[in-house]
């Protein structure tokens, strides 16, 4: 059935509106084929809720993104949603088992292990060179510390193998969700989708360079005529990430519009892929003293003993491929990385360093960066943390946001998609309790279900942003033993049973 609504889209675009048939509600459809909305699918389907759809904006999948490390608790989570998913996720990434036998009895799937084994730590050390700590990066290390593995995969990968979990016509791409409508005569939401040309960069999620050209991760050029295309749901699951439309959607023109996009988190990331012309000198001292044969080892002031001046404390991960790159943590006000040419980056990164008590060899490296290597990142965050009657809820009515849409932050504690497929598996089982008692038309139990969501979700994320924002846990090695069990040993099957049935 066509609809005769014109709907507008953008700046004053006018594109005519093909409806999908009232008759036609999806259970669920999720908006944002990342890793927590495929995993959101992913579990529903393990949960026999077959009626669903993801839709997202991307023209194809392809190879963008970051290297993400999967710890305990998302491998726990993800292996609760599907274990089918988990052990898919297991097999494509790049750090998977030892090739000797595991703890639990059982023999690892050998997988040539890329990075090769001297990879298989991740150290920090002080100015003077000394490992204050390092971070086993083997699977069945952390698997014997904490009832899982830990494993690195590509952003893309991960997609790639969580989407092929799901039958190919449930992922529809080429579809940006732009308006979230309650119907509630129809008991559905309509979500208005556009496709068109104009798709604009994600300003949250990018990597600039010194002319401030924008690293596009998820556009293409290619020139379509738009389209739009509407679908009805009983249930929105919204993780379309940190610059979430359905958010701004939830919030904008409500007491929460100051909720509605993420705040910068006051850190952000200096990153030279490759330092050239390194004196011989410099180079032996550096490779000696600091990466001593490591592919990546972060250097920072251990002096610093409150978490406060620690996390502030610039971090300079050295990374050492054919030649010496570099990733700076540090903390500074936006402008003074927005807009900046190269030029200007390495003025700061030099200056934040100073201020730190660097020393001099790695300022040296630094200097030597080509201003055109030279790129910057800022972190945005949505705080978990909002005052106690802040109606600045997860979830309206049918819709209800997960992941970085909910709770994205800096990545500095590796658990942004870790606590989205937390997320996920916490939203699928309540959806799934919705199905069993066939309560799609049960406000009360869907608002019910959204709070436990919040309740049980929420707190917990305070705490990692916390973890994230302050560093708490590199202040000493027990903070570093209590944030683990905090945070890697849980026992979801337990939770589940306690909280979610
Ligand atoms: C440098 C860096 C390193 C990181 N390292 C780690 C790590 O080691 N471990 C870890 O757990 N996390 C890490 N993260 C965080 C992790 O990448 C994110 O938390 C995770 O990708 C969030 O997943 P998501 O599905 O919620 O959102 P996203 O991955 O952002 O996916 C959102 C999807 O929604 C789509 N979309 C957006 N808007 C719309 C719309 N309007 N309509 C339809 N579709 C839409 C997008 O195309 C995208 O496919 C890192 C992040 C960065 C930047």
């Amino acid at each position: 059935m066509q609809s005769e609504t014109t709907e507008m889209v953008g700046k004053n675009i006018e594109i005519p509106l093909t409806d999908t048939p009232i008759n036609k509600i999806y259970d669920v459809v999720i908006v944002g084929a990342g890793p927590v909305g495929l995993a959101t699918a992913v579990g529903l389907r393990k949960r026999g809720i077959d009626n669903i759809l993801v839709v997202d904006q991307a023209r194809a999948f392809r190879r963008v993104g970051q290297v993400v490390d999967l710890l305990p608790n998302g491998l726990k989570a993800l292996k609760y949603l599907d274990s089918n998913a988990y052990e898919a996720v297991k097999a494509a990434s790049l750090t998977f088992a030892n090739s000797q036998q595991s703890d639990d009895g059982k023999t690892g799937e050998v997988i040539e292990p890329k990075p090769p084994k001297a990879s298989l730590e991740w150290v920090s050390k002080n100015f003077q060179g000394q490992r204050v700590r390092s971070i086993s990066l083997s699977f069945d290390t952390w698997l014997k510390k904490y009832g899982e593995g830990r494993v690195s995969i590509s952003w893309y990968d991960l997609q790639t193998t969580l989407r092929q979990q799901i039958p190919e016509n449930q992922v529809k791409l080429n579809h940006r969700c732009i308006k979230v409508v309650d119907e509630s005569e129809n008991e559905c939401v309509r979500l208005d989708c556009v496709s068109d040309a104009s798709v604009e960069a994600n300003p949250y999620a990018y990597w600039a360079d010194g002319q401030n050209n924008i690293q596009l991760q998820d556009l293409d050029s290619t020139s379509q005529s738009p389209i739009a295309k509407s679908f009805r749901a009983k249930l929105v699951v919204a993780a379309d990430g940190i610059n979430s439309t359905v958010r701004k959607l939830l919030y904008t023109d409500s007491p929460n519009q100051a909720f509605a996009k993420p705040k910068y988190s006051g850190f952000a990331a200096i990153y030279c892929s490759e330092v050239l012309d390194i004196p011989n000198e410099l180079r032996s001292y550096i490779e000696e003293k600091f990466l001593s044969g490591s592919p990546i080892v972060t250097v920072t002031n251990f002096k610093l003993s409150s978490s406060h001046a620690f996390s502030e404390c610039p971090r300079i991960m050295l990374i050492n491929r054919q030649s010496i790159g570099y990733l700076m943590h540090v903390h500074v006000p936006l402008h003074s990385v927005q807009g900046k040419s190269g030029c200007d980056l390495l003025d700061l990164a030099l200056q934040e360093l100073e201020k730190a008590d660097f020393p001099d060899t790695l300022k040296e490296l630094v200097q030597l960066s080509p201003p055109e290597n030279v790129r910057q990142r800022p972190y945005y965050i949505h705080c978990a943390a909002i005052s106690e009657n802040s109606s600045a809820t997860w979830s309206a009515g049918r819709v209800v946001l997960v992941g970085d849409a909910a709770h994205g932050m800096p990545p500095f504690m590796a658990q942004g998609a870790n606590q989205g497929f937390e997320d996920a598996m916490v939203i699928t089982t309540l959806i799934a309790n919705i199905a069993k008692n066939n309560n799609w038309d049960n406000k009360q139990a869907i608002a019910s279900a959204f709070e436990k969501y919040e309740r049980l979700r929420r707190p917990f994320m305070e705490y990692v942003q916390e973890a994230t924002l302050t560093q708490f846990p590199h202040k000493s090695d027990q903070a570093w033993q209590e944030y683990s069990q905090e945070v890697y040993t849980r026992d979801f099957e337990q939770v589940s049973t306690k909280f979610l049935v």
